[in-house]
C-alpha cells in the first residue's frame, strides 16, 4: 500500500476540518490516516462538541452539555446560562413579576428592560385606578368594600372592635344648583385634605361609597372615641373655606356611627350607620348620631 506522505496527510487534516467547520453534516468516520496523527482525534472532537453545542443553540435547545474545556467553550456555556436565566426571567413576567431586569446583551437588555419598565408602571397604574376614585383620590366603593370586608374578618376572628362612619354631605343638590356642577366637583375634590386634617390614625381607612357619601372605618374605636372622632371630621367640613373660581364655598356633613357588632356583615353595619346618618338629617343636619 502506498505511503501517504506528511504533506498529503496534513492537506487531508485540513480539508477535513474545514468539512467539520463549513458543511451542513459532521465527517462521519474519520479517514483512517488522520486517526494516526497524534492529537488529530481530539482536535476534531473538541470542534464537533463546540458545533454541536452552537447548533442546539441555534434550535433552541439550551439543555446541550458541552464536555469540552476552554475558552471557547466556557462562552457557550456563558451564552447558554443567560439565555436560561432570560427564559426564567420572561417566564416570571408572564407571571406578573415585572421587576425582572436584563443586563447581558447590550441593545436586547435596553429594549427588554424598557419593556419591563413600561409594563411595571401600567400595571401599577391599571392598580390604582381599579382602588382609586377619579374624582376625589379617595378610595373607590369598590375597594373601601374590600378593605372593610378584611376588617370585619379580622373583627371576628381577633374579637376586636371597630366603628363604620357614613358622612353624606348635606343639602349638596343647592351647591350643584347655585353654584354649578363643577363647583360641586371642587367640593368633592377638597374632601380628601378635610378628611386629612381631621386627625385620623393611619389604620384609620375611608372611601367614596357614592355620590356625595363617605364611609370610615375607626378600628379599636368604639363609643364615645368614636363619636369625637367624628366631631373632629364634621368641625373640619364646618371650618372649611373651599375656594372655587374666587368664591368661597362652605358645605357640612351629617355623620352617622354603627358599631361593630358579632355577626355583621359589610351590609348590616353599613345599613345601621346609614340609619343613624339619616337620623342626623332628620334633626336638623350638621350633626353626628350614632347606633350602638
Ligand atoms: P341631603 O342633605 O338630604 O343629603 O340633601 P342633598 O341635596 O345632599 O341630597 P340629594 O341626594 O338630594 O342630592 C345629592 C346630590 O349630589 C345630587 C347629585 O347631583 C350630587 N352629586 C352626586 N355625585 C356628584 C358628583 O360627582 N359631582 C357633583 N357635582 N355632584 C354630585
Ligand atoms: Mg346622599
Ligand atoms: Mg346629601
Amino acid at each position: 500500500m502506498k505511503q501517504t506522505s506528511e504533506k498529503e496527510l496534513l492537506e487531508l487534516a485540513i480539508k477535513n476540518l474545514q468539512y467539520s467547520l463549513t458543511s451542513r453534516t459532521v465527517p462521519q468516520d474519520l479517514p483512517n490516516e488522520l486517526t494516526q496523527l497524534e492529537g488529530y482525534v481530539e482536535l476534531q472532537e473538541t470542534l464537533l462538541d463546540i458545533r454541536r453545542a452552537i447548533m442546539a443553540i441555534a434550535t433552541g435547545n439550551l439543555s446541550y452539555k458541552i464536555t469540552t474545556k476552554g475558552y471557547l467553550a466556557g462562552a457557550i456555556k456563558t451564552l447558554q446560562a443567560s439565555l436560561s436565566h432570560l427564559t426564567w426571567q420572561t417566564k416570571m413576567m408572564a407571571s406578573g413579576d415585572f421587576s425582572q431586569r436584563v443586563d447581558f446583551m447590550g441593545e436586547f437588555s435596553e429594549a427588554f428592560n424598557s419593556m419591563a419598565k413600561q409594563l411595571e408602571e401600567s400595571t401599577k397604574k391599571l392598580e390604582r385606578m381599579a382602588r382609586i376614585d377619579s374624582l376625589t383620590g379617595l378610595n373607590n366603593r369598590r375597594y373601601f368594600m374590600e378593605l372593610l370586608t378584611i376588617e370585619l374578618d379580622r373583627a371576628q376572628r381577633y374579637n376586636r372592635n371597630f366603628s363604620l362612619i357614613v358622612l353624606d354631605l348635606d343639602d349638596f343638590k343647592l351647591v350643584n344648583d347655585n353654584q354649578g356642577h363643577a363647583a360641586g366637583d371642587e367640593v368633592l375634590r377638597s374632601i380628601k385634605q378635610i378628611f386629612a386634617n381631621s386627625g385620623l390614625r393611619n389604620y384609620d381607612f375611608y372611601g367614596r361609597i357614592g355620590g356625595e357619601e363617605f364611609s370610615l372605618v375607626l378600628p379599636e374605636t368604639v363609643g364615645r372615641e368614636a363619636i369625637l372622632v367624628a366631631e373632629r371630621i364634621r368641625q373640619e367640613f364646618e371650618n372649611t373655606n373651599i375656594s372655587y373660581e374666587g368664591r368661597h364655598l362652605y358645605v357640612t356633613a351629617s355623620i352617622g356611627i354603627g358599631e361593630y357588632r358579632t355577626g355583621d356583615t359589610a351590609e348590616s353595619l353599613i345599613k345601621r350607620a346609614d340609619e343613624a346618618m339619616y337620623k342626623a338629617k332628620a334633626s336638623g343636619r350638621n350633626k353626628v348620631f350614632r347606633t350602638p
